[in-house]
């Protein structure tokens, strides 16, 4: 009997002296708390006081965003080549040597009356300026128009694009028609031929999407100034 007692009694104080222990740890633990918040709100002190420090975090996500924007930037001129379904690896050469991205002026949706628009690129440059190939291909067609005058129509490799070059003063030595021409090689030369105002010399610039029979008077115009401004090759001569 008497040791149940004492076993009860030692049962009771073990358990007060557990719960004395679980209360203080307890507290142990609200302290540390109140700590952590009281060493939280200080520390948000310094950090607005080091401003800089919250400041630059962002400068540095502006500094890791800037990519990001440059590719929203390169969207407007990329969407169009998106648009035409053209791989970047086809870059085009502007067709006029000595002519540069900033020089060209777009006038595709031009109205050139009669309800048409313009259709083209014109590149303007002293009469005689050397015309180059815009891509690789071959010679397709040498015509004389009324509207065009001295034309040019050339494929590109895969004959699935017609590059059409306008109002040549004349033919560079040795193009004809069949004649394999790399990017860059000098077709012909500036002028005002067929309706170009005589005191206007440029080249008139035309590239079509040609349809499965590959006629070369045949295609979907396609406009060349976003193609050629958004990372045009830049092409001096091949010669
Ligand atoms: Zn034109």
């Amino acid at each position: 009997m008497r040791t149940a007692v004492s076993f009860l009694i030692g049962l009771v104080v073990g358990a007060t002296g557990v719960l004395l222990y679980l209360q203080e740890t307890a507290q142990l633990a609200i302290a540390a708390d109140s700590t952590v918040a009281r060493s939280g709100a200080a520390a948000a002190t310094p950090t607005r006081r080091g401003a800089a420090t919250s400041r630059s975090e962002p400068v540095s996500t502006q500094v890791r965003s800037e990519p990001v924007s440059t590719q929203v930037r390169s969207e407007p001129a990329s969407t169009p080549t998106r648009r035409v379904a053209m791989s970047n690896s086809e870059l085009l050469a502007i067709p006029v040597i000595g002519v540069t991205p900033e020089d060209l002026r777009q006038d595709f949706t031009d109205n050139r009356g009669g309800g048409r628009t313009h259709g083209a690129l014109d590149i303007r440059a002293p009469r005689g300026t050397p015309v180059v190939a815009a891509v690789d291909g071959t010679i397709r067609k040498l015509f004389t128009s009324k509207a065009g005058g001295l034309t040019i129509y050339q494929y590109d490799v895969a004959s699935e694009r017609c590059y059409y070059y306008a109002h040549l003063d004349r033919y560079a030595d040795g193009i004809r028609e069949g004649k394999v021409v790399a990017q860059g090689d000098i077709i012909g030369y500036v002028g005002t031929t067929g309706n170009a105002p005589p005191g206007t010399p440029h080249l008139h610039f035309a590239i079509t999407i040609l349809t499965p029979t590959k006629e070369w008077w045949k295609g979907e115009v396609l406009d060349p100034y976003p193609l050629l401004t958004g990372g045009a090759a830049r092409v001096t001569s091949n010669r």
